[in-house]
């Protein structure tokens, strides 16, 4: 199993080879395909469609793969910036939703 040095290495050198523009569009492109995914497992799961098909949940999986690559790759991109800090702040921010949501349902 290839370790995080190893990852970050690795899109390293498709940004040499493919440029940095690539590596933007391919991420937008991974994205809108696990947008699509999401949609057709819940028209799977809440409208009973697809029905003959097995890779729906397959499909989904691999698509949430790409996108997590992607996204290790744009905060290897923009690494300077304090990402985990601001994960920190809106993940401080919805408890303090759930919290709040928990507090009216009793
Ligand atoms: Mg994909």
């Amino acid at each position: 199993m290839l370790n995080e040095q190893e990852r970050l290495e690795i899109y390293d050198k498709a940004t040499r080879l493919w440029g940095l523009v690539a590596q933007y569009d391919q991420c937008v492109e991974e994205m809108g395909e696990l947008i699509v995914a999401i949609n057709k497992y819940k028209r799977k799961v809440l409208y009973k469609e697809y029905k003959g098909d097995n890779k729906i949940v397959e499909n989904l999986v691999e698509e949430i793969a790409d996108v997590s690559i992607c996204l290790e790759q744009m905060r290897h991109f923009f690494k300077d910036y304090k990402i985990d800090e601001v994960i920190e702040k809106k993940m401080q921010k919805f408890l303090g939703q759930i919290n709040e949501m928990e507090k009216e349902q009793k």
